[in-house]
């Protein structure tokens, strides 16, 4: 009894002590912040989330796939917008190698995830794959890292050899639509390794066309062409 009492009181002791120690900075306005998520709770309450858990009806990123392909079930934890704080969020777990952040960010996608309950039956987390040349540099790929934080709340395996990048394409930003839909086109093989999955997810971090994601789900379904395909990303841009 009386350690359950003590237990918080030394947890919270002990908190505090790690923050004077090492105080950590608002990933977004620089202030002191003691904040899990690195962001403190002013800028928090300026990152636009989707709740597209709380949606009825179909999502923006739901109807984004209409006419294109059959989605099982997609998720975005937030709406990308540029200058705004989930910009800055994108930036660090890209280029900033914060990998802490992207795993604290999957485990809140994965809390919603739960909430929604068509993602039970994923049988595989995929992250959308980074050219090994790309990975060797920056040292990690963010959507395995969301996955790994997913997959805290969910259980699902990660599997990064299901597809794989085959050639180096450059930044996509700046390039118009067609452009960027030509440069993935014949670039996303399937790996070699045998798997008997029903259903998996795609996992991206950002989703502005959904022309990598095209190319992911057409490589997937002429080679598995049963298999039920979901979406999740941490932000999608909408247009
Ligand atoms: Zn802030």
């Amino acid at each position: 009894m009386r350690k359950s009492i003590l237990l918080p009181l030394f947890n919270s002791v002990k908190t505090s002590i790690f923050h004077l120690l090492f105080p950590t900075y608002c990933l977004n306005c620089s202030k002191e912040t003691n904040e899990e998520l690195g962001i403190c709770s002013i800028c928090q309450n300026e990152l636009h989330f989707t709740r597209f858990e709380t949606y009825n009806g179909s999502t923006p990123l739901d109807q984004l796939f209409w006419g294109r392909h059959l989605v099982n079930s997609t998720y975005s934890l937030l709406y990308f917008e540029k200058n705004r704080p989930g910009q800055h969020l994108i930036h660090q777990i890209k280029y900033k190698n914060n990998q802490p952040l992207a795993q604290h960010l999957g485990s809140e996608i994965g809390k919603k995830l739960k909430e929604i309950g068509s993602f039970n039956t994923v049988d595989a987390l995929i992250p959308i794959p980074i050219h090994s040349k790309k990975r060797f540099i920056r040292g990690y790929n963010q959507s395995t890292e969301l996955c790994k934080g997913i997959t805290v709340e969910l259980n699902t395996p990660i599997d990064e050899e299901l597809l794989i990048k085959t050639k180096n394409t450059k930044s996509q930003t700046k390039n118009s639509k067609e452009k960027r839909f030509q440069n993935v086109s014949n670039s996303i093989k399937i790996g070699k390794r045998e798997h008997s999955y029903k259903h998996i997810a795609l996992v991206d971090d950002v989703i502005t066309t959904g022309a990598t994601l095209d190319t992911c789900i057409e490589v997937l379904k002429e080679k598995f062409p049963d298999i039920q395909i979901s979406i999740i990303s941490l932000a999608y841009t909408k247009n």
